[in-house]
């Protein structure tokens, strides 16, 4: 039976972690806190007291936790994977990290003897533990091909753009375009509700439209009810991901204005509403300076 090390278990990776369990693989998990284990523990996950205890003897090790430093400390700190991590193992980071960190941290856990993946994912906390997720890879052919069995509960569709780093380039750009698209829909919405218009006609008139964007049809409805119930992507992860974005295309010799602005814009969201739900910036557009 193949065995899996699960690394952090939020929103998303407990869901992803239980699709090991509900597909037949023993399972052990580890969070930095641990109540969000118990319901795997139930189910039969083996709780580990360190991530490098939960990398003992894993055929694949997947990592879904928050940002950059989360990821480093979780594979390379003290208590982390390197530690115990079999030659071999799979290594498969679906944490949407930077760039730089994919470059850096694949090139020390590959020298470690790690087989390498960054694979982060599309797709939100109910699409995580229903195993519909769309991964996006970065991986030589054949490490992607000794993985797929360990993808699989994730997700059926998977998107290989390359070698390691390309899987992260794509989600990065990705999540900047929604970016873009959540804070322009937010100002667009305010200008209406302004000059009074019917908000239920624009939210309509959006959602079939031209700009009708998955990301414009599901937050025009969230913003214009102000109902940011179910499933929810934070304000503090966009920021979080804008700003590696921008970063990636400043590296690459871009100055990419437009990604600015909006990320100037979820800077603040994530200081003022960090565990909120994106789309709440619409309360944030303020009245700008009066007109003569
Ligand atoms: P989340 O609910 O905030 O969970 C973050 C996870 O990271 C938790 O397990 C947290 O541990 C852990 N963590 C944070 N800082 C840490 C640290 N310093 N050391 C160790 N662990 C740390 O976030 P999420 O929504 O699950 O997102 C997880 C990742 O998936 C992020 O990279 C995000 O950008 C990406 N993503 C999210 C979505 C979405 O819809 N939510 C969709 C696609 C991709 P605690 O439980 O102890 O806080």
């Amino acid at each position: 039976m193949s065995h899996v090390a699960f690394i952090g278990l939020g929103r998303m990776g407990h869901g992803m972690a239980g699709r090991y369990l509900d597909s037949g693989f023993t399972l052990a998990v580890w969070n930095r806190s641990r109540d969000k284990a118990d319901s795997l523990i139930a189910r039969g996950a083996r709780w580990a007291t360190s991530p490098a205890d939960a990398a003992r003897d894993a055929d694949a090790i997947v990592t879904m936790v928050a940002d950059d430093a989360a990821s480093h400390k979780v594979w390379a700190g003290k208590g982390g994977i390197v530690e115990t991590a079999r030659n071999g193992a799979l290594a498969i980071e679906c944490s949407t990290v930077s760039h730089r960190h994919v470059l850096d941290m694949s090139r020390d856990l590959m020298l470690r003897g790690l087989r390498y993946i960054d694979c982060p994912v599309t797709g939100l906390p109910d699409a995580a533990a229903a195993g519909k997720l769309t991964l996006l890879v970065g991986a030589e052919t054949n490490d992607l091909e000794v993985a797929r069995p360990f993808l699989a509960p994730l997700g059926t569709t998977i998107r290989h753009f390359g070698a390691i780093g390309a899987g992260t380039v794509f989600k990065l750009i990705n999540n900047l375009i929604g970016a873009v698209q959540i804070a322009s829909l937010a100002e667009g919405l305010r200008i209406a509700e302004e000059a009074g218009l019917d908000m239920q006609l624009v939210q309509q008139s959006l959602a079939s439209g031209a700009v009708a964007s998955p990301q414009v049809v599901r937050h025009s409805a969230r913003m214009v009810a102000r109902d940011f119930a179910g499933a929810s992507f934070t304000a503090a992860l966009r920021h979080k991901d804008a700003h590696y974005a921008v970063t990636l295309a400043e590296s690459l010799g871009l100055d990419p204005r437009v990604a600015r602005a909006a990320l100037e814009i979820y800077a603040r969201a994530a200081t003022e509403m960090s565990d909120d739900d994106e789309g709440q910036l619409i309360d944030l557009i303020k009245a700008g300076p009066a007109a003569d």
